[in-house]
């Protein structure tokens, strides 16, 4: 069972209680020295005052007592046994004032209600009972004392000469009734008060519980929620919302949300057109956008009464970029399908034509012209041959034939043959590659991939410019990036595909097989922009986390 009222921190509520309790018997006993004073100066009052030296050191002693429970309180850590000796000793005092004040004809009986109280107040239901209890007993013992004149025992007490036996059995029957009423009423009342504390202090629990549940569940989720009022304006929004968006919730709050969702229809007096599923952008505070998926729901107070509309979105960037690269790999696989196909249907005739052209000129009709017609023939489609081997060799790659290899190594090697090549000439090559690092991989293949790359930013400056290339080892990256004219926005996507190219000589087979190589090494292949002003082509050979 709980001891005192719960609600506060049970031990610092408890000690409130108790330094209340203490204030009070010192309230009590002040008035207690304040009125014996006014005896002492007024006369003796009509009944049966004591000589005031009594009261004085019955007072002084009780002052004491109250100032060594006030300290024993500061170094107490359980306080129930203080609580004990108090009550017993109030119960003591209050016996003494009744005795010194004319026991059955004393004014003070009440103060017995005033100690029963605070127990109910400071200890169990059971000590409540058991203090009314030793009260009846200590009043009864008193009046019972009283009656069969063993009292006054002290010097200088007066007390009526007799007690009519029918008075002292009515006092005592009235006391006592009083103590167990006051017992009962205020063991009751106190447990009803200390119940709905507990209900109170669960309800408060539950609800913190709550709050911290759904500002847990808005701080992590990964969907950002945002809440605008009836006017289009911006109330709320979680973090998530806060990162997409790239601005705080006081920089957002107020502003119309029509700024960050163009695609969001602003509400007419108060009409918000629901959305289940749509997709949209999201402009955040620096003016960049991103596609999301959003979805909205009405947010009503309590009463049913409209207050806002709540909109969840999910950046969908990833998802988009994930999507690109699956129709590109499809549509590579399908070009990549049919060409090798044709390319194998053309070798064969291409293998007779060029078998029957050789064994023409071979035979002796042939003329010296013709012969030497015959072999611009056989060059020729050996020179087509060659090419369908190539391409079948990037419709149908090889399996990378993975091995651990010095990154530093490969580009080292790159930068020769850079250095040996006129077309990079007017361009100067900065490669920057930490050494000691291994990478897993095809290192042919790698390089392969690479040597496209620098060729295609060679092409890309025709005057000359300034070209890097590099390893990033914390991302597993290749870098390639140029100051030359870049890719336009419109051609970004098609680059990749196979046979597109905007030159007038080129194959178009270029970019094609560096996807196709990155991609059987399980990497990824991306364009960005350089910091050079061209275009930066990054192999990320690591998947990101
Ligand atoms: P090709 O080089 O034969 O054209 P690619 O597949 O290598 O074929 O390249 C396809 C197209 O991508 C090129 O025609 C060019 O328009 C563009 N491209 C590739 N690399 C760059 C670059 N570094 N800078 C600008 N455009 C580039």
């Amino acid at each position: 069972m709980t001891h005192g009222l719960p609600g506060l921190n049970q031990d610092e509520g408890y000690r409130r209680l108790l330094q209340g309790y203490l204030a009070l018997r010192v309230l009590v006993l002040t008035l207690l020295l304040g009125g014996t004073l006014l005896y002492q100066v007024k006369g003796r009052p009509p009944g049966h005052w004591p000589d005031p030296q009594y009261l004085y050191s019955l007072i002084a002693a009780s002052y004491l007592q109250a100032l060594l429970s006030l300290l024993a309180l500061r170094w107490l850590r359980r306080f129930r046994g203080l609580v004990q000796v108090q009550i017993a000793w109030d119960l003591l005092f209050i016996t003494a004032i009744l005795y010194l004040t004319g026991g059955i004809d004393s004014p003070f009986p009440f103060l017995f209600l005033l100690v029963i109280l605070s127990a109910a107040l400071l200890l169990t239901r059971r000590d409540v009972l058991i203090v009314a209890a030793a009260a009846a007993i200590l009043y009864g013992s008193l009046v019972d004392l009283q009656y069969f004149g063993f009292l006054p025992v002290l010097p200088g007490i007066s007390f009526v000469e007799r007690v009519a036996p029918y008075r002292a059995l009515y006092a005592v029957f009235v006391h006592v009734s009083a103590f167990f009423a006051m017992a009962m009423l205020a063991a009751s009342l106190v447990g009803r008060l200390r119940y709905s504390e507990v209900a109170r202090r669960q309800a408060e629990d539950d609800f913190a519980q709550l709050g911290l549940l759904n500002r847990t569940i808005l701080a992590n989720m990964p969907s950002g929620l945002m809440i605008i009022d009836l006017e289009g304006r911006v109330q709320s929004v979680n973090p998530a919302a806060e990162e997409m968006l790239g601005v705080t919730l006081e920089q957002l709050k107020d502003h119309p949300a029509g700024r960050f969702f163009p695609a969001l229809e602003v509400p007419q007096e108060g009409r918000f057109r629901l959305v289940e599923r749509a997709e949209g952008t999201l402009c955040n505070g620096s003016g960049l956008t991103r596609p999301i998926g959003y979805n909205t729901s009405l947010v009503n107070d309590p009463d049913g009464k409209l207050r806002g509309l709540l909109v969840t979105f999910q950046d969908l960037s990833r998802l988009k970029e994930m999507e690109e690269r699956l129709k590109r790999a499809d549509r590579l696989a399908a070009v990549g399908h049919l060409a090798a196909g044709m390319a194998h249907e053309i070798r064969n005739p291409l293998a007779s034509i060029s078998g029957s052209v050789q064994l023409l000129s071979e035979s002796l009709a042939a003329g010296e012209e013709d012969r030497h017609l015959l072999a611009i023939v056989v060059r020729e489609a050996d020179r087509l041959n060659k090419l369908l081997s190539d391409f079948l060799q990037f419709a149908r790659p090889v399996r990378p034939d993975q091995a651990p290899f010095e990154p530093a190594a490969m580009l080292d090697d790159l930068q020769g043959l850079v250095g040996g090549d006129p077309r990079f000439t007017h361009i100067t090559l900065q490669v920057d590659a930490p050494c000691g690092e291994v990478l897993l991989g095809d290192r042919r293949q790698l390089q392969q991939a690479l040597w496209n790359l620098l060729i295609n930013a060679a092409e890309a400056m025709p005057s000359g410019g300034a070209l890097r290339l590099a390893y990033e080892p914390q991302t597993q990256s290749l870098i390639v990036e140029d100051s030359g004219h870049g890719v336009a926005d419109a051609l970004r996507e098609k680059i990749f595909d196979p046979f597109f190219t905007t030159k007038d000589h080129g194959t178009g087979l270029g970019l094609a097989t560096v996807y196709a190589i990155v991609t059987a090494h399980g990497g990824t292949l991306d364009l960005g922009t350089s910091p050079l002003g061209g275009a930066k082509f990054i192999i990320r050979l690591k998947a990101e986390g």
